[in-house]
Protein backbone atom coordinates (compact mmCIF):
# COMPACT_ATOMS: atom_id res chain seq x y z
CA UNK A 1 0.00 0.00 0.00
CA UNK A 2 1.18 3.56 -0.69
CA UNK A 3 -0.43 5.14 2.37
CA UNK A 4 -2.92 7.25 0.44
CA UNK A 5 -5.38 4.36 0.17
CA UNK A 6 -6.57 5.05 3.74
CA UNK A 7 -7.08 8.72 2.92
CA UNK A 8 -9.47 7.86 0.09
CA UNK A 9 -11.21 5.19 2.17
CA UNK A 10 -11.59 7.71 4.99
CA UNK A 11 -13.22 10.14 2.56
CA UNK A 12 -15.71 7.43 1.63
CA UNK A 13 -16.50 6.85 5.31
CA UNK A 14 -16.70 10.58 6.08
CA UNK A 15 -19.18 11.16 3.26
CA UNK A 16 -20.98 7.85 4.03
CA UNK A 17 -20.65 6.55 0.46
CA UNK A 18 -20.16 2.85 1.32
CA UNK A 19 -21.75 1.70 -1.92
CA UNK A 20 -20.93 0.62 -5.47
CA UNK A 21 -20.93 4.29 -6.41
CA UNK A 22 -19.45 7.53 -5.06
CA UNK A 23 -16.60 9.96 -5.60
CA UNK A 24 -13.83 7.37 -5.47
CA UNK A 25 -15.47 5.31 -8.22
CA UNK A 26 -15.90 8.37 -10.47
CA UNK A 27 -12.39 9.65 -9.77
CA UNK A 28 -10.76 6.25 -10.21
CA UNK A 29 -12.40 5.96 -13.63
CA UNK A 30 -11.20 9.45 -14.60
CA UNK A 31 -7.68 8.82 -13.33
CA UNK A 32 -7.48 5.53 -15.24
CA UNK A 33 -8.67 7.24 -18.45
CA UNK A 34 -5.97 9.83 -18.08
CA UNK A 35 -3.23 7.35 -17.21
CA UNK A 36 -4.03 4.87 -20.01
CA UNK A 37 -5.01 7.48 -22.60
CA UNK A 38 -8.61 6.48 -23.32
CA UNK A 39 -11.87 8.42 -23.29
CA UNK A 40 -14.15 6.25 -21.14
CA UNK A 41 -13.86 3.77 -18.27
CA UNK A 42 -16.17 1.63 -16.16
CA UNK A 43 -15.05 0.32 -12.77
CA UNK A 44 -16.20 -3.24 -12.04
CA UNK A 45 -16.01 -5.97 -9.41
CA UNK A 46 -13.48 -7.95 -11.48
CA UNK A 47 -11.60 -8.13 -14.77
CA UNK A 48 -13.55 -11.27 -15.63
CA UNK A 49 -16.79 -9.26 -15.34
CA UNK A 50 -15.29 -6.80 -17.83
CA UNK A 51 -14.61 -9.52 -20.39
CA UNK A 52 -18.12 -10.88 -19.87
CA UNK A 53 -19.73 -7.48 -20.54
CA UNK A 54 -17.50 -6.85 -23.58
CA UNK A 55 -18.51 -10.21 -25.09
CA UNK A 56 -22.15 -9.40 -24.47
CA UNK A 57 -21.68 -6.00 -26.12
CA UNK A 58 -20.37 -7.70 -29.26
CA UNK A 59 -23.45 -9.90 -29.31
CA UNK A 60 -21.78 -13.17 -28.33
CA UNK A 61 -24.47 -15.75 -27.61
CA UNK A 62 -25.17 -19.50 -27.67
CA UNK A 63 -23.31 -21.34 -30.43
CA UNK A 64 -21.15 -18.35 -31.45
CA UNK A 65 -17.37 -18.53 -31.75
CA UNK A 66 -14.79 -16.38 -29.95
CA UNK A 67 -11.03 -16.54 -30.58
CA UNK A 68 -8.82 -16.23 -27.49
CA UNK A 69 -5.13 -16.42 -26.57
CA UNK A 70 -4.29 -19.99 -25.52
CA UNK A 71 -1.59 -19.21 -22.95
CA UNK A 72 -3.50 -17.29 -20.30
CA UNK A 73 -5.43 -17.44 -17.05
CA UNK A 74 -8.93 -18.98 -17.22
CA UNK A 75 -10.45 -15.57 -16.42
CA UNK A 76 -9.80 -14.60 -20.06
CA UNK A 77 -12.08 -17.28 -21.49
CA UNK A 78 -14.53 -18.44 -18.79
CA UNK A 79 -16.88 -15.59 -19.84
CA UNK A 80 -17.12 -17.16 -23.32
CA UNK A 81 -18.78 -20.12 -21.60
CA UNK A 82 -21.05 -17.82 -19.54
CA UNK A 83 -22.51 -16.79 -22.91
CA UNK A 84 -22.74 -20.46 -24.06
CA UNK A 85 -20.36 -19.70 -26.93
CA UNK A 86 -17.40 -21.74 -28.24
CA UNK A 87 -13.83 -20.66 -27.48
CA UNK A 88 -11.21 -21.23 -30.18
CA UNK A 89 -7.68 -21.03 -28.82
CA UNK A 90 -4.77 -19.38 -30.61
CA UNK A 91 -1.17 -20.36 -29.84
CA UNK A 92 1.64 -18.02 -28.72
CA UNK A 93 4.54 -16.77 -30.78
CA UNK A 94 8.04 -17.23 -29.30
CA UNK A 95 8.97 -13.49 -29.39
CA UNK A 96 6.59 -12.20 -26.68
CA UNK A 97 4.64 -15.38 -25.76
CA UNK A 98 1.50 -13.53 -26.87
CA UNK A 99 -0.98 -14.44 -29.62
CA UNK A 100 0.76 -15.66 -32.77
CA UNK A 101 -0.26 -13.78 -35.95
CA UNK A 102 0.50 -16.96 -37.91
CA UNK A 103 -1.86 -19.06 -35.77
CA UNK A 104 -4.49 -16.28 -35.86
CA UNK A 105 -4.44 -16.20 -39.66
CA UNK A 106 -4.80 -20.01 -39.75
CA UNK A 107 -7.81 -19.79 -37.42
CA UNK A 108 -9.51 -17.15 -39.58
CA UNK A 109 -8.98 -19.21 -42.72
CA UNK A 110 -10.54 -22.19 -40.97
CA UNK A 111 -13.43 -20.04 -39.72
CA UNK A 112 -14.06 -18.73 -43.20
CA UNK A 113 -14.26 -22.15 -44.85
CA UNK A 114 -16.24 -23.69 -41.96
CA UNK A 115 -18.57 -20.70 -41.65
CA UNK A 116 -17.54 -20.19 -38.02
CA UNK A 117 -16.49 -16.53 -38.04
CA UNK A 118 -15.88 -15.34 -34.46
CA UNK A 119 -17.90 -12.50 -32.94
CA UNK A 120 -14.76 -11.23 -31.13
CA UNK A 121 -11.05 -11.92 -30.61
CA UNK A 122 -9.66 -11.75 -27.05
CA UNK A 123 -5.96 -10.84 -27.15
CA UNK A 124 -4.02 -11.16 -23.87
CA UNK A 125 -0.97 -9.06 -22.89
CA UNK A 126 0.78 -11.84 -21.00
CA UNK A 127 2.88 -11.37 -17.87
CA UNK A 128 2.91 -7.61 -18.34
CA UNK A 129 4.11 -7.51 -21.96
CA UNK A 130 2.11 -6.20 -24.92
CA UNK A 131 1.06 -8.43 -27.78
CA UNK A 132 2.34 -7.45 -31.24
CA UNK A 133 -0.66 -5.35 -32.29
CA UNK A 134 0.79 -4.11 -35.59
CA UNK A 135 0.69 -7.74 -36.70
CA UNK A 136 -2.57 -8.81 -35.02
CA UNK A 137 -4.95 -5.87 -35.51
CA UNK A 138 -4.79 -5.77 -39.34
CA UNK A 139 -5.75 -9.47 -39.45
CA UNK A 140 -8.81 -8.90 -37.23
CA UNK A 141 -9.69 -5.81 -39.26
CA UNK A 142 -9.44 -7.69 -42.55
CA UNK A 143 -12.12 -10.09 -41.28
CA UNK A 144 -14.12 -7.29 -39.61
CA UNK A 145 -14.00 -8.78 -36.12
CA UNK A 146 -13.72 -6.58 -32.97
CA UNK A 147 -10.83 -7.00 -30.53
CA UNK A 148 -11.12 -7.27 -26.75
CA UNK A 149 -7.73 -6.54 -25.20
CA UNK A 150 -7.21 -8.47 -21.97
CA UNK A 151 -4.65 -6.19 -20.32
CA UNK A 152 -5.39 -7.62 -16.85
CA UNK A 153 -1.67 -8.24 -16.28
CA UNK A 154 -0.32 -5.30 -18.26
CA UNK A 155 -1.37 -2.00 -16.66
CA UNK A 156 1.44 0.47 -17.36
CA UNK A 157 3.06 -1.55 -20.18
CA UNK A 158 3.49 0.12 -23.57
CA UNK A 159 3.68 -0.88 -27.24
CA UNK A 160 5.25 1.58 -29.70
CA UNK A 161 4.74 4.40 -27.21
CA UNK A 162 1.08 3.70 -26.47
CA UNK A 163 -0.23 2.12 -23.28
CA UNK A 164 -1.69 -1.37 -23.16
CA UNK A 165 -5.45 -1.01 -22.92
CA UNK A 166 -5.59 1.29 -25.96
CA UNK A 167 -5.39 -1.48 -28.58
CA UNK A 168 -8.68 -3.27 -28.08
CA UNK A 169 -12.01 -1.87 -29.29
CA UNK A 170 -12.79 -2.59 -25.65
CA UNK A 171 -9.98 -3.34 -23.17
CA UNK A 172 -10.00 -4.65 -19.64
CA UNK A 173 -7.80 -4.42 -16.54
CA UNK A 174 -7.82 -6.40 -13.32
CA UNK A 175 -7.11 -5.18 -9.78
CA UNK A 176 -7.20 -8.63 -8.22
CA UNK A 177 -4.86 -9.14 -5.26
CA UNK A 178 -2.12 -10.70 -7.39
CA UNK A 179 -1.91 -7.96 -10.04
CA UNK A 180 0.61 -5.09 -10.24
CA UNK A 181 -1.82 -2.82 -8.39
CA UNK A 182 -4.87 -4.04 -6.50
CA UNK A 183 -8.19 -2.91 -5.10
CA UNK A 184 -8.31 -6.25 -3.17
CA UNK A 185 -10.57 -7.37 -6.01
CA UNK A 186 -11.82 -5.39 -8.98
CA UNK A 187 -11.52 -4.59 -12.63
CA UNK A 188 -12.11 -1.93 -15.25
CA UNK A 189 -13.18 -1.76 -18.87
CA UNK A 190 -11.89 1.10 -20.97
CA UNK A 191 -12.80 2.19 -24.48
CA UNK A 192 -13.10 5.18 -26.78
CA UNK A 193 -16.52 3.83 -27.72
CA UNK A 194 -18.88 5.85 -25.52
CA UNK A 195 -21.94 3.80 -26.51
CA UNK A 196 -20.19 0.57 -25.47
CA UNK A 197 -19.28 1.90 -22.03
CA UNK A 198 -22.78 3.27 -21.53
CA UNK A 199 -24.39 -0.05 -22.38
CA UNK A 200 -21.98 -2.05 -20.19
CA UNK A 201 -22.60 0.38 -17.31
CA UNK A 202 -26.33 -0.33 -17.64
CA UNK A 203 -25.85 -4.12 -17.61
CA UNK A 204 -23.40 -3.92 -14.68
CA UNK A 205 -26.06 -2.32 -12.46
CA UNK A 206 -28.79 -4.95 -12.99
CA UNK A 207 -30.08 -3.29 -16.19
CA UNK A 208 -32.31 -0.97 -14.24
CA UNK A 209 -34.34 1.27 -16.55
CA UNK A 210 -34.45 5.03 -15.93
CA UNK A 211 -37.83 5.02 -14.19
CA UNK A 212 -38.86 5.87 -10.62
CA UNK A 213 -39.86 2.29 -9.85
CA UNK A 214 -37.65 -0.77 -10.52
CA UNK A 215 -38.24 -1.53 -14.19
CA UNK A 216 -36.27 -4.25 -16.03
CA UNK A 217 -36.38 -5.20 -19.71
CA UNK A 218 -33.03 -6.98 -19.99
CA UNK A 219 -30.99 -9.35 -17.88
CA UNK A 220 -28.44 -7.54 -15.72
CA UNK A 221 -25.50 -8.20 -13.41
CA UNK A 222 -24.22 -6.92 -10.09
CA UNK A 223 -20.77 -6.07 -11.40
CA UNK A 224 -19.96 -2.55 -10.13
CA UNK A 225 -16.92 -1.70 -8.02
CA UNK A 226 -17.50 -0.48 -4.47
CA UNK A 227 -16.50 3.04 -3.47
CA UNK A 228 -14.19 1.57 -0.80
CA UNK A 229 -12.31 -0.61 -3.31
CA UNK A 230 -12.06 2.34 -5.71
CA UNK A 231 -10.42 4.31 -2.87
CA UNK A 232 -7.74 1.63 -2.60
CA UNK A 233 -7.33 1.75 -6.39
CA UNK A 234 -6.75 5.52 -6.38
CA UNK A 235 -3.99 5.18 -3.78
CA UNK A 236 -2.47 2.27 -5.68
CA UNK A 237 -2.48 4.04 -9.05
CA UNK A 238 -0.25 6.73 -7.53
CA UNK A 239 2.51 4.19 -6.94
CA UNK A 240 2.21 2.25 -10.19
CA UNK A 241 5.21 3.90 -11.88
CA UNK A 242 7.52 3.29 -8.91
CA UNK A 243 6.32 -0.30 -8.70
CA UNK A 244 7.14 -0.86 -12.39
CA UNK A 245 10.61 0.56 -11.69
CA UNK A 246 11.14 -1.86 -8.78
CA UNK A 247 9.85 -4.84 -10.72
CA UNK A 248 12.07 -3.97 -13.66
CA UNK A 249 15.15 -4.08 -11.43
CA UNK A 250 14.04 -7.44 -10.00
CA UNK A 251 13.71 -8.77 -13.56
CA UNK A 252 17.07 -7.35 -14.61
CA UNK A 253 18.80 -8.84 -11.58
CA UNK A 254 17.47 -12.32 -12.42
CA UNK A 255 18.38 -11.75 -16.05
CA UNK A 256 21.99 -10.76 -15.32
CA UNK A 257 22.61 -13.51 -12.80
CA UNK A 258 21.19 -16.27 -15.01
CA UNK A 259 23.21 -15.08 -18.02
CA UNK A 260 25.25 -17.82 -19.71
CA UNK A 261 23.18 -20.39 -17.85
CA UNK A 262 20.78 -23.03 -19.12
CA UNK A 263 18.00 -20.67 -18.05
CA UNK A 264 16.47 -17.73 -19.92
CA UNK A 265 14.09 -15.01 -18.76
CA UNK A 266 10.99 -14.18 -20.81
CA UNK A 267 12.13 -12.39 -23.99
CA UNK A 268 11.48 -8.64 -23.96
CA UNK A 269 10.41 -7.24 -27.32
CA UNK A 270 12.02 -3.97 -28.41
CA UNK A 271 8.61 -2.78 -29.66
CA UNK A 272 7.46 -1.89 -26.16
CA UNK A 273 8.15 -1.64 -22.45
CA UNK A 274 6.63 -4.27 -20.13
CA UNK A 275 5.44 -3.54 -16.60
CA UNK A 276 7.54 -6.52 -15.42
CA UNK A 277 4.57 -7.87 -13.42
CA UNK A 278 6.23 -11.30 -13.10
CA UNK A 279 9.75 -12.48 -13.83
CA UNK A 280 9.35 -15.75 -15.71
CA UNK A 281 12.15 -18.16 -16.64
CA UNK A 282 12.32 -21.02 -19.11
CA UNK A 283 14.77 -23.90 -19.07
CA UNK A 284 16.63 -24.21 -22.36
CA UNK A 285 15.63 -27.21 -24.47
CA UNK A 286 18.80 -29.31 -24.22
CA UNK A 287 19.00 -29.07 -20.45
CA UNK A 288 18.03 -32.00 -18.18
CA UNK A 289 16.68 -30.12 -15.11
CA UNK A 290 12.85 -30.06 -14.97
CA UNK A 291 10.56 -27.30 -13.75
CA UNK A 292 9.37 -29.72 -11.05
CA UNK A 293 12.94 -30.01 -9.68
CA UNK A 294 13.27 -26.23 -9.47
CA UNK A 295 9.86 -25.83 -7.83
CA UNK A 296 10.70 -28.52 -5.23
CA UNK A 297 14.11 -27.01 -4.57
CA UNK A 298 12.48 -23.63 -3.78
CA UNK A 299 9.61 -25.21 -1.86
CA UNK A 300 12.09 -26.87 0.52
CA UNK A 301 13.09 -23.36 1.62
CA UNK A 302 9.46 -22.28 1.85
CA UNK A 303 9.75 -20.16 -1.33
CA UNK A 304 6.69 -20.14 -3.54
CA UNK A 305 7.04 -20.27 -7.31
CA UNK A 306 4.56 -21.49 -9.91
CA UNK A 307 4.56 -23.05 -13.35
CA UNK A 308 3.60 -20.86 -16.30
CA UNK A 309 -0.18 -20.81 -17.03
CA UNK A 310 -1.32 -24.19 -18.31
CA UNK A 311 -2.53 -23.57 -21.88
CA UNK A 312 -6.30 -23.48 -22.23
CA UNK A 313 -6.39 -26.09 -25.05
CA UNK A 314 -4.75 -28.56 -22.60
CA UNK A 315 -7.44 -28.03 -19.93
CA UNK A 316 -10.16 -30.62 -19.38
CA UNK A 317 -12.77 -27.86 -19.40
CA UNK A 318 -11.85 -26.82 -22.95
CA UNK A 319 -10.93 -30.22 -24.37
CA UNK A 320 -13.60 -30.05 -27.12
CA UNK A 321 -12.46 -26.62 -28.34
CA UNK A 322 -10.55 -25.96 -31.56
CA UNK A 323 -6.94 -24.86 -31.30
CA UNK A 324 -4.49 -23.38 -33.82
CA UNK A 325 -0.75 -23.82 -33.40
CA UNK A 326 2.00 -21.40 -34.35
CA UNK A 327 4.08 -24.37 -35.52
CA UNK A 328 3.57 -27.06 -38.14
CA UNK A 329 1.73 -30.12 -36.97
CA UNK A 330 4.89 -32.23 -36.48
CA UNK A 331 6.15 -29.85 -33.79
CA UNK A 332 4.67 -29.23 -30.34
CA UNK A 333 2.94 -25.88 -30.05
CA UNK A 334 4.65 -22.87 -28.43
CA UNK A 335 2.27 -22.57 -25.46
CA UNK A 336 2.84 -26.21 -24.46
CA UNK A 337 6.64 -25.81 -24.61
CA UNK A 338 6.39 -22.69 -22.42
CA UNK A 339 4.19 -24.53 -19.93
CA UNK A 340 6.59 -27.46 -19.73
CA UNK A 341 9.74 -25.35 -19.35
CA UNK A 342 8.54 -22.16 -17.63
CA UNK A 343 8.43 -20.97 -14.02
CA UNK A 344 7.09 -17.70 -12.57
CA UNK A 345 9.70 -16.61 -10.04
CA UNK A 346 9.02 -14.65 -6.87
CA UNK A 347 8.58 -11.11 -8.23
CA UNK A 348 6.84 -9.10 -5.51
CA UNK A 349 7.83 -5.46 -5.19
CA UNK A 350 8.85 -6.08 -1.54
CA UNK A 351 11.34 -8.81 -2.49
CA UNK A 352 14.70 -8.00 -0.89
CA UNK A 353 18.03 -8.27 -2.73
CA UNK A 354 19.28 -10.90 -0.29
CA UNK A 355 16.12 -12.94 -0.77
CA UNK A 356 16.52 -12.78 -4.52
CA UNK A 357 20.15 -13.94 -4.21
CA UNK A 358 18.97 -16.95 -2.19
CA UNK A 359 16.48 -17.87 -4.92
CA UNK A 360 19.13 -17.56 -7.64
CA UNK A 361 21.64 -19.66 -5.66
CA UNK A 362 19.08 -22.41 -4.94
CA UNK A 363 18.41 -22.72 -8.67
CA UNK A 364 22.06 -22.50 -9.70
CA UNK A 365 23.15 -25.42 -7.47
CA UNK A 366 20.93 -27.66 -9.59
CA UNK A 367 23.37 -27.41 -12.50
C1 LIG B 1 -6.30 -11.88 -13.51
C2 LIG B 1 -6.64 -12.09 -14.92
C3 LIG B 1 -7.95 -12.04 -15.39
C4 LIG B 1 -9.14 -11.93 -14.48
O1 LIG B 1 -9.18 -10.82 -13.68
P1 LIG B 1 -10.03 -10.87 -12.31
O2 LIG B 1 -10.04 -9.46 -11.85
O3 LIG B 1 -9.28 -11.78 -11.39
O4 LIG B 1 -11.38 -11.38 -12.64
C5 LIG B 1 -8.19 -12.16 -16.74
N1 LIG B 1 -7.20 -12.35 -17.60
C6 LIG B 1 -5.91 -12.43 -17.21
C7 LIG B 1 -4.85 -12.61 -18.24
C8 LIG B 1 -5.59 -12.34 -15.85
O5 LIG B 1 -4.31 -12.46 -15.47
Amino acid sequence: MSGNEMKYIQEAFDTNWIAPLGTNVDKFEEEMCEYVGVDHALALSSGTAGIHLALKYYGVGPGDYVFCSDLTFAGSCNPILYQYANPVFIDSEPETWNMSPIALEKAFEWAKTENKMPKAVIIVDLYGQSADYDQLLPICKKYGVPVIEDAAEALGATYKGKKCGTFGDISIFSFNGNKIITTSGGGMVVSNDEEAIKKMRFWSTQSREATRHYEHKEVGYNYRMSNICAGIGRGQLELLESRIFTKKSIFENYNNKFENNPIELMPISDKGTPNYWLSVLTIKSDYPVTTEQILLQLEKENIEARPVWKPMHMQNLFEECSFFSHNNNELPCVSQILFETGICLPSGSTLKGTEQDTIIQLIKVLY
